[in-house]
């Protein structure tokens, strides 16, 4: 039983995605324990921290941190390829109390894109830098830089076949090709939000193409007002529709639950089988939807939830 003198336990939580590609009804076996195990490895990491008081923003990097170094999902070392056989990652934070925000995209030697968008955030005036840009702060700013070949080899997620690429050029978005971007939204014991994204991007997109992971607004989201957001799914139209953004306005503007908000951008806004959102209210209520056959995903809070799951039913 707590004592009077006891500080009383703040409220904290974290939701993650590990993308909303692909149909697990299909996976195989390995496939399908791969993904949870590093579901909830990182959904671990990121609890660690929240539950001893660290920060949403701290919670949000560590948490995709793991996710990006482990090669079942589509960021950092998973990361799918270019038409022309390149990775080429993009990711964003955002704080919920400052509206403090930094993105990077199109880099191709960075370990962990969600930390050098955290540097863009905090070291630097701009939102977004990109490409060699963003490479050339990376090294200014001594973060982990890796050969662009680190992220050749963890392929065997996803089959690179360069003669359908080159019989066609095309963005490939369709959904079997679609896998594991990462994302987090966190609630600190301090009440602050923040949210994170992280991608390798659609698989077999054109060289520079950019989605909407790195942009503030379309795939990511946070603001002490409302919510924190993290999307996955067709970036195109997560740009278009202003996802993360349209949830925190209706919740803002239309006095909406987030899962009320949440279930409006992914009926009525999105079309079948774009993709996937998981939102946490300034309040701690957790939400994860997807209009797609499957969204890796897991949520954890200081009421003891803790739970890790290849979609979840609408
Ligand atoms: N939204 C990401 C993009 O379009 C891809 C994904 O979530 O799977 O780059």
């Amino acid at each position: 039983m707590a004592q009077p003198n006891d500080p009383s336990p703040r409220k904290w939580a974290i939701a993650i995605h590990g993308g909303a590609g692909g149909n697990a009804a299909t996976w195989t076996e390995e496939k399908k324990t791969k993904r949870l195990a590093g579901l909830k490895q990182a959904l671990d990491a990121g609890k660690t921290i929240l539950m001893n008081g660290g920060t949403s923003l701290d919670a949000v990097e560590a948490t995709i941190r793991v996710l990006e170094d482990d090669p079942a999902f589509n960021a950092g070392r998973g990361a799918v390829v270019t038409a022309d056989g390149r990775a080429e990652l993009d990711a964003s934070i955002m704080d919920g109390k400052t509206h403090a925000c930094g993105a990077v995209a199109a880099v191709t030697n960075v370990k962990n894109p969600i930390s050098l968008a955290r540097l863009v955030m905090t070291e630097t005036k701009h939102v977004l830098l990109v490409s060699q840009g963003a490479e050339a702060f990376a090294a200014e700013q001594k973060v982990p830089l890796v050969d662009p070949s680190y992220f050749l080899s963890a392929q065997p997620v996803v089959d690179f076949d360069p003669l359908l690429v080159q019989s066609t050029g095309q963005i490939d978005s369709s959904n079997s090709s679609r896998i594991g971007t990462v994302g987090c939204v966190c609630l600190d014991s301090h009440g602050n939000l923040a949210a994170g994204t992280s991608t390798g991007g659609t698989n077999k997109k054109l060289h520079g193409r950019v989605g909407d992971s790195p942009i503030i607004g379309a795939g990511t989201y946070a603001s002490n007002d409302t919510c924190a957001v993290s999307g996955t799914g067709i970036g195109e139209e997560f740009i278009r529709n202003s996802v993360a953004y349209d949830i925190s306005a209706q919740m803002k503007y239309a006095q909406k639950s987030v899962e009320a908000a949440v279930t409006d951008v992914i009926r009525n806004r999105l079309k079948p089988d774009d993709g996937g959102v998981i939102a946490l209210s300034k309040n701690g209520e957790i939400t994860l939807q997807h209009n797609t056959p499957s969204m890796s995903c897991g949520a954890a809070d200081s009421q003891g939830r803790f739970e890790v799951m290849l979609g979840v039913k609408q």
